[in-house]
Protein backbone atom coordinates (compact mmCIF):
# COMPACT_ATOMS: atom_id res chain seq x y z
CA UNK A 1 0.00 0.00 0.00
CA UNK A 2 0.90 3.47 -0.41
CA UNK A 3 1.10 5.28 3.12
CA UNK A 4 1.06 9.11 2.81
CA UNK A 5 1.89 9.69 6.87
CA UNK A 6 1.15 7.78 10.05
CA UNK A 7 0.95 9.95 12.99
CA UNK A 8 -0.65 10.19 16.48
CA UNK A 9 -2.97 13.10 17.19
CA UNK A 10 -6.34 14.11 18.78
CA UNK A 11 -8.91 13.61 16.18
CA UNK A 12 -9.92 17.10 15.81
CA UNK A 13 -13.45 16.94 13.79
CA UNK A 14 -16.98 15.01 13.85
CA UNK A 15 -18.09 12.54 16.69
CA UNK A 16 -14.72 11.55 17.86
CA UNK A 17 -13.64 14.71 18.63
CA UNK A 18 -11.18 15.37 21.31
CA UNK A 19 -10.30 11.42 21.40
CA UNK A 20 -6.78 10.48 20.86
CA UNK A 21 -5.97 8.82 17.49
CA UNK A 22 -3.78 6.88 15.24
CA UNK A 23 -4.28 8.64 11.68
CA UNK A 24 -3.12 6.41 8.86
CA UNK A 25 -2.95 8.29 5.63
CA UNK A 26 -3.25 6.91 2.59
CA UNK A 27 -2.03 8.02 -0.76
CA UNK A 28 -3.80 8.50 -4.11
CA UNK A 29 -7.45 9.83 -4.68
CA UNK A 30 -10.07 9.02 -7.52
CA UNK A 31 -11.23 12.90 -6.98
CA UNK A 32 -9.42 16.59 -7.98
CA UNK A 33 -11.00 18.97 -5.35
CA UNK A 34 -9.57 22.32 -6.23
CA UNK A 35 -9.45 23.21 -2.36
CA UNK A 36 -7.72 19.76 -1.79
CA UNK A 37 -4.66 20.24 0.79
CA UNK A 38 -3.11 17.08 0.39
CA UNK A 39 0.21 15.61 -0.87
CA UNK A 40 -0.38 12.77 -3.08
CA UNK A 41 2.83 12.01 -4.21
CA UNK A 42 4.44 12.00 -1.37
CA UNK A 43 4.30 8.12 -0.42
CA UNK A 44 6.05 5.44 0.99
CA UNK A 45 5.15 1.77 0.40
CA UNK A 46 4.94 -0.73 3.38
CA UNK A 47 2.67 -4.31 3.56
CA UNK A 48 -0.15 -3.95 6.05
CA UNK A 49 1.83 -5.79 8.88
CA UNK A 50 4.13 -3.08 8.90
CA UNK A 51 1.36 -0.29 8.72
CA UNK A 52 -0.48 -2.14 11.74
CA UNK A 53 2.94 -2.64 13.34
CA UNK A 54 4.06 1.64 13.07
CA UNK A 55 0.15 2.39 14.38
CA UNK A 56 0.44 -0.04 17.30
CA UNK A 57 3.59 1.75 18.49
CA UNK A 58 1.03 4.41 19.84
CA UNK A 59 -1.93 4.02 22.16
CA UNK A 60 -4.98 5.28 21.26
CA UNK A 61 -8.95 3.92 21.15
CA UNK A 62 -9.57 4.35 17.59
CA UNK A 63 -7.46 4.42 14.23
CA UNK A 64 -8.59 6.92 11.64
CA UNK A 65 -7.49 5.85 7.81
CA UNK A 66 -8.20 8.74 5.86
CA UNK A 67 -6.31 10.07 2.87
CA UNK A 68 -6.81 10.78 0.04
CA UNK A 69 -8.79 8.23 -0.36
CA UNK A 70 -8.72 5.38 1.91
CA UNK A 71 -11.06 3.16 0.08
CA UNK A 72 -8.88 2.88 -3.01
CA UNK A 73 -6.43 0.50 -1.29
CA UNK A 74 -8.29 -0.16 2.58
CA UNK A 75 -8.77 -3.80 2.92
CA UNK A 76 -10.50 -6.36 5.31
CA UNK A 77 -7.04 -7.36 6.46
CA UNK A 78 -5.64 -4.39 7.25
CA UNK A 79 -8.70 -3.52 9.51
CA UNK A 80 -8.03 -6.83 11.47
CA UNK A 81 -4.78 -6.27 11.80
CA UNK A 82 -5.94 -3.00 13.63
CA UNK A 83 -8.54 -4.74 15.25
CA UNK A 84 -5.62 -6.87 16.61
CA UNK A 85 -4.09 -3.86 17.92
CA UNK A 86 -6.71 -3.02 19.63
CA UNK A 87 -7.84 -0.09 17.60
CA UNK A 88 -11.52 0.51 16.66
CA UNK A 89 -11.30 1.50 12.70
CA UNK A 90 -12.23 4.38 11.53
CA UNK A 91 -12.73 5.62 7.62
CA UNK A 92 -12.91 9.05 6.39
CA UNK A 93 -14.26 8.81 3.03
CA UNK A 94 -15.71 10.67 -0.23
CA UNK A 95 -18.15 8.12 -0.57
CA UNK A 96 -17.26 6.98 -4.31
CA UNK A 97 -15.45 3.31 -3.27
CA UNK A 98 -17.05 0.46 -0.93
CA UNK A 99 -14.78 -0.52 1.69
CA UNK A 100 -13.94 -3.11 3.89
CA UNK A 101 -16.99 -5.19 5.59
CA UNK A 102 -15.63 -4.98 8.74
CA UNK A 103 -14.95 -0.86 9.41
CA UNK A 104 -16.27 -0.06 12.60
CA UNK A 105 -16.76 3.57 11.90
CA UNK A 106 -17.87 5.44 8.37
CA UNK A 107 -17.21 9.51 8.12
CA UNK A 108 -18.75 10.29 4.70
CA UNK A 109 -17.72 13.88 3.52
CA UNK A 110 -19.27 14.01 -0.17
CA UNK A 111 -17.40 15.95 -2.68
CA UNK A 112 -20.22 15.47 -5.54
CA UNK A 113 -19.47 18.99 -6.69
CA UNK A 114 -16.48 17.27 -8.41
CA UNK A 115 -17.21 14.21 -9.52
CA UNK A 116 -15.59 13.51 -13.15
CA UNK A 117 -17.25 10.69 -15.45
CA UNK A 118 -14.89 7.76 -13.08
CA UNK A 119 -16.32 8.80 -10.14
CA UNK A 120 -19.97 8.11 -8.81
CA UNK A 121 -21.69 8.14 -5.27
CA UNK A 122 -21.52 4.39 -3.88
CA UNK A 123 -22.46 5.13 -0.67
CA UNK A 124 -25.84 4.68 0.92
CA UNK A 125 -25.17 4.39 4.64
CA UNK A 126 -22.62 5.86 7.15
CA UNK A 127 -22.35 6.85 10.73
CA UNK A 128 -21.73 10.35 10.13
CA UNK A 129 -21.91 12.71 7.75
CA UNK A 130 -19.50 15.94 7.52
CA UNK A 131 -20.13 18.54 5.14
CA UNK A 132 -18.01 22.25 5.00
CA UNK A 133 -20.22 25.50 6.01
CA UNK A 134 -18.96 28.19 3.50
CA UNK A 135 -21.10 30.89 4.82
CA UNK A 136 -23.05 31.10 1.24
CA UNK A 137 -24.43 27.74 0.03
CA UNK A 138 -27.19 26.37 2.06
CA UNK A 139 -25.30 22.44 3.19
CA UNK A 140 -27.05 19.69 1.05
CA UNK A 141 -28.11 17.24 3.57
CA UNK A 142 -26.97 14.57 1.31
CA UNK A 143 -30.63 12.71 1.69
CA UNK A 144 -29.40 9.64 0.10
CA UNK A 145 -27.32 8.58 2.50
CA UNK A 146 -28.77 7.51 5.81
CA UNK A 147 -26.29 8.49 8.09
CA UNK A 148 -26.76 8.45 12.46
CA UNK A 149 -24.98 12.25 12.76
CA UNK A 150 -24.95 15.19 10.36
CA UNK A 151 -22.05 17.74 10.63
CA UNK A 152 -21.96 21.06 10.03
CA UNK A 153 -17.64 22.17 9.87
CA UNK A 154 -17.26 25.91 8.96
CA UNK A 155 -15.02 26.50 6.34
CA UNK A 156 -11.24 27.72 6.99
CA UNK A 157 -10.71 30.44 4.90
CA UNK A 158 -7.63 31.55 6.08
CA UNK A 159 -9.21 35.09 7.06
CA UNK A 160 -9.27 34.54 10.74
CA UNK A 161 -12.07 37.50 10.67
CA UNK A 162 -14.22 35.49 7.82
CA UNK A 163 -13.55 32.53 9.30
CA UNK A 164 -15.11 34.09 13.12
CA UNK A 165 -17.97 34.92 10.87
CA UNK A 166 -18.63 31.56 8.78
CA UNK A 167 -18.16 29.80 12.35
CA UNK A 168 -20.78 31.76 13.76
CA UNK A 169 -23.05 32.01 10.89
CA UNK A 170 -22.74 27.98 10.95
CA UNK A 171 -23.76 27.81 14.53
CA UNK A 172 -26.78 29.73 14.22
CA UNK A 173 -27.64 27.26 11.46
CA UNK A 174 -27.28 24.31 13.55
CA UNK A 175 -29.20 25.98 16.24
CA UNK A 176 -31.72 26.49 13.40
CA UNK A 177 -31.63 23.27 12.01
CA UNK A 178 -30.78 20.86 15.19
CA UNK A 179 -30.20 17.81 12.85
CA UNK A 180 -26.73 19.23 12.24
CA UNK A 181 -24.01 19.41 14.99
CA UNK A 182 -21.34 22.04 14.56
CA UNK A 183 -18.14 20.69 14.16
CA UNK A 184 -14.71 22.91 14.95
CA UNK A 185 -11.26 21.70 13.78
CA UNK A 186 -9.94 21.32 17.26
CA UNK A 187 -6.44 20.49 15.96
CA UNK A 188 -6.04 23.71 14.30
CA UNK A 189 -7.59 25.49 17.31
CA UNK A 190 -4.79 23.62 19.18
CA UNK A 191 -1.89 24.29 16.84
CA UNK A 192 -1.44 20.53 16.42
CA UNK A 193 -0.98 17.94 13.46
S1 LIG B 1 -11.79 13.86 -2.14
FE1 LIG B 1 -10.52 14.69 -0.49
S2 LIG B 1 -8.46 13.86 -0.87
FE2 LIG B 1 -9.65 13.58 -2.75
S3 LIG B 1 -9.14 15.37 -4.00
FE3 LIG B 1 -11.03 15.83 -2.86
S4 LIG B 1 -10.32 16.88 -0.97
FE4 LIG B 1 -8.53 15.85 -1.89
Amino acid sequence: MLVNEIFHSLQGEGHFSGTPAVFIRLSGCNLHCPFCDTEHEANESMDEAAIAEAAGQWKAPIAVVTGGEPALQLTATLVDALHDRGFKVCVETNGTRPLPHNVDWVTVSPKDLFLGPEAAPVLTKADELKVVYDGIHEPDTYSHIAVRYRYLQPCDTGDPVRNAAITREAADYCLAHPEWRLSLQIHKILNIK
